[in-house]
């Protein structure tokens, strides 16, 4: 590292530490050292310090830990490795630093000065929670996003900002946004050009000043403990996983002031490296990250690639023939009533997607029909259906719902386009801008034809599209097409675990949790939510070699623990020899693991004898003392953990819903939320199961989160768990 930059970094540092010192002290002779904080929704205390060195940081007083570490790694003679981690001089001052930033936004947080707000009410991010890390976990494995940028300070004007998010909106990188310069800031740049900003849009201002990247940084971290199984404060393996896993990186508008180096050379510890606009002295490559550089690209319109040559990212550009941007991170874009200019269905007007599987010679690929009036000449609200035909060798008929499925990504990420729902309750808006930019009724053809041979290569051979806007023909069609919605339900409905032979895996996630292996059968669904059998099978069949393989299920050991021989081999091999007995349908006994993705976590209340489940999205406590993202946090990591679960939403209606622990009838608690989404399908089961008020004797958070609360109202109501067999 040059001297030039070594010293900026370490007065940096100084002047972070200090101010940490200064508000930590402040805030002790206020409110006293026992005064006890926690970051918003995560179960890792002042996460970045914790990462690195496993202490659970939980009062102000705690906090002074972390503060003399700090000043301890500042003082320290370069060649004194008594304090942790050593990387030498300068990146350990951007470590303090990190750690002096995760103290101060917490004493802003205590005073209610974090989130930031703006004078007009625009609240940042600020911290970000378990749950959204959780929540991104499958799009971060699965190359929805390739990568994070951390974007400092302002651009040039508020064109060129427009411009540099685009491109990586484009790029489905997730962008966050900290720090200003002189004043001006990327998000009021792009606040300006009234960009819609937030996770839907992949665009997440964390805070006004630069230590608010701490924010982007901590989460991070979290993902080496979280999804990789690694334990807190074993900073190597964590710092190595950070360099090899969580694709980040910097890219500095603005001049670099003293906070921006040190908070840079925080972040080149985790292996993220900056990209900067203005120039930079050449920095030395020394030490053990791979990036300990700032690399300098004065073309504001190259800065973007520049950075993802330099991070190494792998990105796809989606390039579709139509007249506005296009990428996932425009789904999320609503078009507003007063911006639309075509407004089709939203049970205003008949409107539904359909997709059926033609024979080779019956469909021209390429072909886009608009059947009836040319409703894109005049704004209104109208009525009409979308047919997709596609044919292909190894197309199958039970593929045509994943296919059709998939109109909703692919329709929305046009940028001012706006899709809901599906079937025959979708709603498609089109923007007077997406208009304007020369937006017609056949791009959304030229989308869906474009993108169904892009996703699904090896299945599809040929696309058409038709799009009936003559409200006569489309109710025809709409006969058929709903005949056919109903024969696709009951066929899936009618696959059972014993009909098939072949289970699918899921490995997708092994890139976080290297252990972990989705086992996925008709009657359990992946525990991300995302995948179900008839999902494992279509995406096989598109890439043979990918994360979705067949299992030959073979001999069965145990019908009731959901036990096969050949299941077992297969976990056995993918889990890299960790898990050698898998029983698909028990929480006791040796269990599916978790990545981390889980759309739901049961635990075992064995006070209740029974168990209860809370929803990723519930942030309250729950009976067993624990919130939703302390209890992730023993579940994840790809290990096998008796007494936990973390499963998918719609495997607490299946029929193999704990098989082996009893069934439904355990289920003592969950939140009223959920039990609301699940109502149908639990009362199903429980009538099933002789209990058909099994849901009124299910307790929720208005029950009581303490365990003796709920203790007692099943007690009351007469809860069947009370009088089964013991769980443990
Ligand atoms: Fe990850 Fe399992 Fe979902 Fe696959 S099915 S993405 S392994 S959680
Ligand atoms: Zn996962």
């Amino acid at each position: 590292m040059s001297k030039f930059i070594a010293t900026a970094v370490i007065r940096g540092s100084h002047q972070v530490v200090n101010h940490a010192e200064t508000s930590l002290k402040k805030a002790i002779s206020e409110k006293g050292k026992d005064l006890k904080f926690e970051f918003p929704d995560t179960a890792f205390y002042l996460p970045f310090y914790y990462a690195i060195t496993g202490k659970e940081l939980k009062t102000l007083g705690d906090m002074e830990i972390s503060l003399n570490h700090a000043k301890s790694m500042l003082s320290a003679e370069p060649d004194d490795k008594s304090w942790l981690p050593y990387l030498g001089e300068a990146l350990d001052a951007g470590i303090a630093t990190l750690f002096a930033e995760e103290i101060i936004e917490a004493v802003r947080y205590i005073y209610g000065e974090e989130p930031a707000k703006e004078a007009d009410g625009f609240t940042y991010n600020g911290f970000i929670t378990d749950t959204i890390l959780r929540d991104l976990g499958i799009q971060l494995v699965d190359g929805r996003m390739p990568g994070f940028a951390a974007v400092l300070g302002a651009a040039k004007d508020s064109k060129e900002a427009v411009k540099v998010i685009r491109q990586l909106q484009e790029r489905k990188i997730l962008i966050f946004l900290a720090g200003e310069t002189n004043g001006n800031s990327v998000t009021k740049q792009l606040r300006q050009e009234n960009i819609d900003l937030g996770w839907e849009t992949y665009i997440v201002p964390l805070g006004k000043d630069t230590i608010s990247v701490i924010y982007a940084l901590n989460w991070a971290i979290r993902s080496a403990m979280m999804f990789g199984g690694i334990k807190k404060g074993n900073y190597k393996d964590i710092l190595k996983y950070t360099l090899d896993r969580v694709h980040a990186f910097a890219l500095v508008l603005g001049e670099l002031d003293d906070i921006k180096w040190t908070t840079g050379a925080g972040a080149i510890s985790m292996g993220f490296p900056a990209i900067s606009h203005s120039k930079v002295p050449e920095i030395k490559p020394n030490g053990v990250c791979r990036y300990e550089e700032v690399v300098w690209e004065p073309d504001i319109d190259k800065i973007v690639d520049k950075s993802i040559e330099v991070r190494g990212l792998k990105i796809e550009i989606e390039k579709i023939d139509i007249p506005v941007p296009y990428g996932p991170a425009f789904e999320g874009e609503r078009v507003r009533k007063e911006d639309t200019y075509l407004d089709i269905g939203a049970n205003k007007t008949m409107s539904f997607e359909y997709l059926r599987m033609k024979n080779m010679d019956d469909v021209s690929d390429g072909k886009i029909i608009i059947d009836g009036p040319k409703i894109d000449e005049k704004e209104g609200l109208y009525p009409m259906g979308i047919l997709v035909e596609v044919a292909g060798r190894k197309m199958q008929k039970d593929f045509e719902s994943i296919l059709e499925r998939k109109i909703h990504h692919f329709l929305s990420e046009a940028h001012g386009v706006f899709h809901m729902g599906q079937r025959d309750m979708n709603w498609i808006r089109i923007s007077k801008e997406a208009y304007q930019s020369g937006f017609r009724l056949e791009h959304l053809g030229k989308i869906l034809h474009a993108r169904m041979h892009s996703e699904f290569p090896a299945i599809v051979d040929k696309v058409e599209v038709m799009l009936i806007t003559d409200e006569a023909k489309a109710k025809k069609l709409l006969v058929e097409a709903q005949k056919s919605y109903k024969e696709r339900d009951e066929r899936v409905a009618g696959l059972t675990d014993e009909t098939v032979d072949i289970y699918y895996s899921c490995t997708l996630c092994q890139s976080y949790a290297p252990n972990h292996v989705c086992v996925i059968t008709p009657e359990r669904l992946g525990l991300c939510g995302a995948y179900n059998w008839l999902d494992g099978k279509a995406a096989y069949e598109i890439d043979a070699t990918g994360p979705n393989q067949p299992i030959k299920k073979g001999r069965i050991i145990d019908s009731v623990k959901g036990q096969w021989e050949g299941v077992n081999e297969f976990v056995y091999n993918k889990s890299n020899q960790a898990i050698s007995v898998f029983n698909a349908y028990s929480m006791m006994d040796n269990p599916m693991t978790s990545c981390g993705c889980f759309e739901c976590i049961i635990a075992l209340l064995p006070e209740a004898n029974g168990v209860m489940i809370v929803n990723r999205g519930f942030t309250d406590m729950t009976p067993c003392g624990m919130k939703f993202s302390t209890l992730a946090g023993s579940v994840g990591g790809g290990n096998q953990t008796p007494g936990f679960l973390g499963v998918g939403r719609l495997y607490l209606t299946s029929k193999k819903f704990l098989l082996a622990d009893g069934g439904i009838k355990r289920i003592v608690w969950m939140p009223k939320e959920l039990k609301e989404q699940l109502k149908e399908g639990i009362q199903k089961r429980a009538a099933e199961a002789g209990v058909p008020d099994l849901l009124d004797k299910i307790a929720d958070e208005t029950v009581g989160t303490e365990s003796s609360a709920v203790c007692e109202f099943l007690q009351r109501v007469n809860h069947p768990a009370l009088t089964m067999e013991p769980m443990i």
